[in-house]
């Protein structure tokens, strides 16, 4: 029998993964000569296969075969082939009258009597279907948000009510929150003191029914003072929606506390600070390097202005590293943060494709954390069934206690591993989510003028800041750059729906990556 060869690459983005004609060619060359194939043509074409009717090659294909010159198609895929119903009916039409007498692929052959050209173009109109299905779940949510109920997970202090599915106050942690918006509007108070506030009056929150978590990290609460929602309104997919919640604080108390946070007017310490002091160390002698203020006097124009420079410590001694301008290290570290920048419709993406991700493979494996589980439970009813034997008179007094010492212990040691391999898995996964926040918003809050938002920043940022020859040179963090090496070059949203970029093997990996410690002088937040 002979064969006609074809192979097809769409430009469609939802088939990027789809492999180029050169490779596919080479596939179906290599697998035609094993299996000892007659191949008297080779057509290829760059057509989307979605609409009939538009590849001329594709055509030439039928016309050929309607001609006798091949008795036979051979190629890559099916859906190479077909992938809309009247190209399928045109082939299978050929294969029913005998005309067309077998479609060979790598995976199989397809024979007159088979009716599987129909169901490829099925498994294509699936694919569409998917695709419109996750149109009509937006345009839902947009009517969510129309109707002013905000469509994702309300933020801290509000909780969805399960029976209306409206957003309702949680409490006691709505009105903490309002508390602390009054700490911030006195303007005497920074965003970490108001944390330690928070901290000492217990607030702890969790989703409704799951175990309280401890205080969040500093920057869940700029996020909270940055977020609109608590006066009123929020937004979705780029649209700003009135809400109907109840608000927390006025539009007015809003716009006072964002003069407070960023105009950095609120009462100043005693002391100037620096955001940058401590972070970095000095390349020719190790030491680490400090700041300081100069309060420069222009006579001839009668105008005074301060400037900060960076310069080593000279703790081992007298060092020749130059100094360098504050306004230079903190363009140098805004420059390198664009590096990891994430986009905000990849990184919301990314968010779920996580949670999927570790929905379908823990970090840690369930099996194991079972194992542990029941040892820990074998353990408390054997000390349980101990006791019984004493109190039945079975087991005399020393017997008894040596023997309970030791399941005590026993039981210690089990219910430990069992907390640190709990723990093992719900840090890396924070780690990692974290990870994607920072790449979200870090570079917007860097350029805020807010020395410790700043310094937050730049702490989470880089594992390593040297001045040499008077450069910073910047090591960021492992996890970050691979982060930003995933996000796709194009609109990543076609990519997406095709699930052309899964998370996968790099997120697992660079997830192991992380339990190394960086060494920084602040406690890294990408930790825990
Ligand atoms: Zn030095």
């Amino acid at each position: 029998m002979r064969y006609i060869l074809y192979a097809r690459k769409s430009s469609e983005s939802e088939e990027r993964q789809v492999q180029s004609i050169d490779d596919q060619l080479r596939v179906v060359r290599d697998f035609a000569k094993r299996s000892g194939l007659d191949v008297v043509a080779e057509l290829t074409e760059a057509h989307s296969a979605k609409a009939p009717g538009t590849r001329p090659v594709f055509a030439e294909l039928l016309a050929r075969i309607e001609r006798g010159e091949a008795e036979g198609i051979v190629c890559w895929s099916i859906n190479r082939l077909a992938r809309n119903p009247v190209d399928s009916g045109q082939l299978s039409w050929l294969l029913q009258r005998g005309v067309l007498k077998s479609i060979r692929t790598i995976d199989r052959e397809y024979l007159p009597e088979d009716n599987v050209l129909l169901m490829a173009v099925e498994s294509g109109v699936a694919n569409q279907y998917i695709l419109d299905l996750r149109k009509a779940v937006i345009r839902g949510m947009e009517g969510k948000a129309a109707r002013g109920w905000i469509p994702n997970r309300p933020p801290q202090g509000y909780g969805v009510n399960p029976l209306t599915k409206e957003i309702d106050p949680i409490e006691p942690q709505f009105q903490l929150l309002r508390q602390a918006w009054d700490l911030l509007l006195t303007g005497a108070y920074t965003v970490p003191q108001i944390r330690s506030k928070l901290q000492s009056w217990g607030y702890t929150y969790g989703k409704l029914g799951a175990p309280a978590k401890p205080l969040f990290a500093e920057s869940h609460l700029y996020r909270i003072f940055d977020n609109r929602f608590y006066c009123g309104s929020f937004t979705f997919r780029g649209q700003t929606y009135q809400g109907r919640h109840r608000v927390m604080v006025s539009p007015e108390e809003f716009d006072r506390a964002q003069g407070i946070l960023h105009k950095d007017n609120r009462i100043q310490p005693q002391r100037h600070e620096f955001p940058f002091t401590g972070l970095i160390r000095c390349g020719r002698c190790g030491c680490l390097v400090t700041a300081e203020r100069k309060i420069k006097h222009y006579k001839t124009t009668a105008r005074t202005a301060a400037y900060e420079y960076y310069h080593c410590t000279h703790r081992k001694g007298d060092c020749k590293e130059v100094s360098v301008t504050g306004p230079y290290i903190d363009s140098t570290i805004a420059c390198e943060l664009e590096s990891v920048l994430i986009d905000p419709e990849f990184g919301q993406w990314l968010l779920k494709a996580l949670e999927r991700f570790w929905d379908e493979q823990p970090p840690v494996d369930p099996k194991l954390i079972k194992q542990h589980q029941e040892h820990v439970r074998a353990t408390e009813q054997k000390l349980e069934r101990l006791i019984q034997l004493r109190l039945a008179g079975e087991l005399d007094a020393q017997e008894f206690s040596r023997i309970k010492t030791q399941t005590q212990g026993e039981l210690a040691d089990g219910r430990r591993q069992l907390e640190s391999l709990s723990k093992r898995a719900s840090t890396g996964r924070q780690a990692l989510i974290n990870a994607v926040r920072f790449g979200l918003d870090a570079p917007r809050h860097f350029a805020e003028n807010d020395t410790h938002l700043k310094r937050y920043v730049a702490t989470m940022f880089g594992i390593r800041y040297v001045l040499t020859l008077g450069k910073l040179e910047i090591t960021p963090h492992p996890l970050l750059t691979q982060l930003a090496a995933l996000e796709p070059p194009k609109s990543p949203r076609n990519m997406v729906g095709a699930g052309a970029l899964r998370p996968d093997a790099p997120i697992e990996w660079s997830w192991r990556e992380l339990n190394p410690r960086p060494k920084t002088n602040e406690p890294n937040h990408l930790q825990a």
